[in-house]
């Protein structure tokens, strides 16, 4: 069987990293993104150019009818779907609670939380003959984000949950369900947060003083995908530099 993959939020960072790296382990890709869309097409143009597969599809995954037209999309321009890496997520500037507003907290949960939902519900429709799903929540969902970004941190809490429960309501589908935990990885979403420096800032609090690379993320989303995880459902791979 193929194996054919959608990586939400694909056109740079971890996102860009676990494409170009489960390309190169034969995946045909789906590279999505929702701005983005030069630095996407680098992303395919790369993985055609080194003898893979990929296709570049901007859809808001936050939006159910952007989400039914993305699978479609893998469902004709690659085949069945076998794995989903949902990865694609928000920061925004950093804020206590006392100064969040309902709009922000819901552009978040939207974001972070109903598209993991919603990318699920279409890949498991069509993994009929078994599958895997990653989940790319964060250390915040343990550590809290207190004075940076709670709603943040929370949405992840509920990605945990939600790779928990699916885990246990599909394991009899064959299909796998875990989820990888990173802090402090050095992409762009810092600068999201109004922060660019913030690796910098904190890395002499992290164990291994240092801040992670999107490759790193990229090797244990591929592992837990893969057959030599085969015994792995509901768990967690947590990349915080031992945070
Ligand atoms: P990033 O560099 O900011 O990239 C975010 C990606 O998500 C981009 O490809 C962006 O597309 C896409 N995206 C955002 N909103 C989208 C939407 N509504 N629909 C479709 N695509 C959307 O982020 P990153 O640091 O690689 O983070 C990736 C994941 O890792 C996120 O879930 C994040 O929470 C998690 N994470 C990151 C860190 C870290 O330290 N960096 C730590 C823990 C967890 P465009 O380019 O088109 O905007």
């Amino acid at each position: 069987m193929n194996s054919i993959v959608l990586v939400t939020g694909s056109s740079r960072g971890i996102g860009a990293a676990t494409a170009k790296h489960l390309a190169s382990l034969g995946y045909a890709v789906c590279v999505n993104y929702i701005k983005s869309g030069i630095e996407a097409n680098k992303v395919v143009t790369e993985i055609v150019n080194n003898g893979g597969k990929a296709i570049a599809v901007q859809a808001d995954v936050a939006n159910e009818d952007d989400v039914i037209g993305l699978f479609k999309s893998i469902d004709t321009g690659l085949g069945q779907i076998t794995h989903l890496v949902n990865n694609a997520g928000i920061l925004l500037p950093q804020a206590r609670v006392s100064e969040m507003s309902a709009e922000r907290i819901n552009k978040v949960l939207t974001t972070n939380v109903t598209s993991y939902f919603l990318c699920c519900r279409e890949a498991i429709k069509r993994m009929v003959n078994g599958g895997a799903i990653v989940n790319v929540s964060s250390a915040a969902s343990r550590l809290g984000s207190p004075s940076e970004y709670v709603d943040y941190a929370a949405s992840k809490g509920a990605i945990d949950t939600l790779t928990r429960g699916l885990s246990l309501e599909v394991a009899s589908d064959n299909i796998r369900v875990n989820c990888v935990r990173p802090g402090f990885i050095e992409t762009n979403m810092h600068a999201d947060g109004g922060e660019p420096g913030r690796i910098e800032r904190v890395k002499s609090i992290i164990p291994l003083q240092r801040g992670g690379k999107p490759e790193e993320v990229a090797a244990a989303i591929a592992f837990l995908l893969s057959n030599e995880a085969a015994y792995i459902t509901g768990t967690f791979i947590d990349l915080a530099g031992g945070k």
